[in-house]
C-alpha cells in the first residue's frame, strides 16, 4: 500500500490568519515536477522503486498535490506531459496554460520519450485574464542558451490589477555556475523592460507591475545568480525566507535525492517577489526529513525528487503615487 502523502502546515510569517473579504490573496504554487523521460532514464534515482516512477500511477499523485492545494497560479518545470496530461485536465479544471519547451531537451535522448520537457505556466481564468504572454529563451553573454522562461502579464478579473508572473528552469549541474549568472542577469533584464509600464527600462519605476518569478534556479543560495535576484533593482524577495525565525535564512532543502553518485540535499527552488508592491500572507512548510523518508525523493509517497513550494501572496495598499 502507498504511504501518505506528508502533511504540510500552511505558515502564517505576519502572525495570524489573514482574513480577506474583498480581495483574497492568490496562491502561488511552484515546481519542478520531474520529467517522466528523465526520471526513468536519465536520473538514476537508485533508492526510488521503479514502480514508483511509473507514469500511469506518477502522474496522479502530481495531480493530487496541485488539486489539494488549488493554486490561482501554477508555475512548473521540466513538464513532458503538457499536451497529453496537464494542458487537458488543468483546463478542465478552469485553467489557462502555457508550455514553452526546452530547444535542445535531454528527454529526447531517452529512448520511448514524451517529447521535449519544458517550463508550463497555469493560471486559474475566474481569477485572471491574460493581457501579454513572452517566450523567452535566455541568453548567457550574447549567445542563445537550452533554457527559457515564460512571462505572463495578468489582470485581476475583480480589481483590474495587473501582475507579472515568471516561471524558469536554469541550467543544471556544478560547474556551471557562471552560466547560469549569466542566464539570470539576461533574464532579469528582460523581466525589467516587461514590468517597467512606462517604457523607461533602465530601473525600477514607481508604477512597475507587481512581479512575481518561480524557478528552479538550481543554484544554491550562495550562488552569484541568487546574489542577483535578490539585489537586483526590480526589488525582489524569496518568499521562502519568511518561514524561517529570522526572516532571512532559505530553507535547508527544496530537492532531496539519491543517485549513484551519491546523496544531494539543497536548495535550489524560489519564489520571488517584488516586495514593495506584494506582501506574503502564507507559506506551506517543508517536509521535514522523516517526512522526505530514508530514501529520500521521487518516492511511493511523494512524486518528485523537488518539493513544491507554496504561498498566499496578497497586494500591498496602493502606494501614493508621486507624478
Ligand atoms: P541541464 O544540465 O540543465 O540538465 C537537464 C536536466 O538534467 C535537468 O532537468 C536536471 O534536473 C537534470 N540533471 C541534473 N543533474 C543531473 C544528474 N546528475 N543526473 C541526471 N540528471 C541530472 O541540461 P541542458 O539543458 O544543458 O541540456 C543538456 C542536454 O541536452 C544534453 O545532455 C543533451 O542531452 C541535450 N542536448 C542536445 C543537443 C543536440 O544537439 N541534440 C544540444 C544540446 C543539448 P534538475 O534541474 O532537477 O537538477
Ligand atoms: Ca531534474
Amino acid at each position: 500500500r502507498r504511504p501518505a502523502r506528508p502533511h504540510r502546515d500552511l505558515v502564517f510569517p505576519n502572525g495570524a490568519a489573514p482574513c480577506h473579504k474583498h480581495d483574497p490573496s492568490i496562491r502561488i504554487m511552484q515546481w519542478n515536477i520531474l520529467a517522466q523521460a528523465l526520471g526513468e532514464g536519465k536520473d538514476g534515482f537508485i533508492r526510488c522503486p521503479l514502480d514508483a516512477l511509473n507514469w500511469e500511477e506518477r502522474k496522479y499523485l502530481i495531480l493530487e498535490e496541485i488539486l489539494t492545494y488549488r493554486p490561482d497560479i501554477l508555475c512548473l518545470q521540466e513538464v513532458d506531459h503538457y499536451y497529453d496530461t496537464f494542458q487537458p485536465i488543468m483546463a478542465s479544471l478552469g485553467y489557462h496554460g502555457t508550455f514553452l519547451a526546452k530547444p535542445w531537451s535531454p528527454c529526447l535522448d531517452v529512448e520511448r520519450n514524451n517529447g521535449p520537457d519544458g517550463c508550463a505556466l497555469f493560471f486559474r481564468r475566474s481569477r485572471f485574464s491574460l493581457q501579454a504572454t513572452a517566450h523567452l529563451r535566455l541568453s548567457a553573454m550574447m549567445l542563445p542558451t537550452n533554457q527559457v522562461a515564460i512571462v505572463q502579464t495578468l489582470s485581476c478579473q475583480a480589481t483590474g490589477q495587473q501582475l507579472c508572473v515568471a516561471v524558469t528552469h536554469l541550467k543544471a549541474r556544478s560547474g556551471w555556475e557562471r552560466l547560469r549568472s549569466a542566464q539570470g542577469a539576461d533574464f532579469l533584464q528582460k523581466l525589467q523592460s516587461i514590468t517597467s509600464q512606462d517604457g523607461s527600462h533602465c530601473k525600477a519605476s514607481p508604477g512597475s507591475i507587481p512581479l512575481i518569478v518561480c524557478g528552479d534556479f538550481n543554484a544554491e543560495p550562495t550562488e552569484d545568480v541568487y546574489r542577483r535576484f535578490s539585489s537586483s533593482p526590480l526589488g525582489l524577495n524569496s518568499a521562502y525566507k519568511l518561514l524561517s525565525s529570522d526572516r532571512q535564512t532559505e530553507p535547508a532543502y527544496t530537492t532531496w535525492k539519491i543517485r549513484p553518485s551519491g546523496e544531494t540535499c539543497s536548495t535550489l527552488d524560489y519564489i520571488w517577489y517584488t516586495s514593495d508592491t506584494l506582501s506574503v500572507e502564507g507559506l506551506l512548510d517543508i517536509p521535514t526529513e522523516e517526512q522526505v523518508g530514508p530514501d529520500r525523493l521521487p518516492s511511493y509517497h511523494y512524486p518528485s525528487d523537488h518539493i513544491s513550494l507554496l504561498c498566499d501572496i496578497s497586494f500591498r495598499e496602493e502606494p501614493h503615487r508621486l507624478m
